[in-house]
């Protein structure tokens, strides 16, 4: 069970009472007379599905009913930030970018510790055939 902080509720609630509703900030198009079939089917059924940074969409629907947005990390399915509808999110897929530089230095880090690791191993090894 983790949670899920509500930006109309200002509390974190469970994530029992939330339901995903899709990809945020698909705008309308002003005119969908003018629209091509491609046009208007892109804006109907394509969303985006990216590796990382994604703004979705959530209902608090066992709680005050109303929609909000989230950013989260697809990857760790870390939450990063919730803000109310209309309001634009703070955390980018430039953010990203900063996390995996990171984290590829801890994953290059613990390579070298794994190596250090054998290589105590090894010793021991040799130590008992001595
Ligand atoms: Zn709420």
């Amino acid at each position: 069970m983790f949670h899920i902080y509500c930006p109309y509720c200002e509390e974190l609630r469970e994530e029992e009472e939330f339901h995903p509703k899709g990809q945020a900030h698909i705008a309308r198009p002003e005119e969908p007379d003018a629209c091509s079939d491609e046009e208007w089917g892109d804006y109907l059924f394509f969303r985006d599905n990216p590796r990382g940074i994604h703004h979705e969409m959530w209902l608090h629907a066992v709680g005050c009913r109303k929609f909000f947005n989230i950013t989260r990390n697809t990857v760790s399915y870390e939450i990063l930030e919730t803000y109310k509808m209309g309001e634009q999110p703070t955390v980018g897929a430039e953010h990203l970018a900063r996390e995996e530089k990171t984290s590829s230095v801890q994953a290059a880090e613990g390579g070298q510790q794994t190596v250090g690791a054998s290589d105590a191993a090894l010793a021991s090894v040799k130590g008992a055939q001595a």
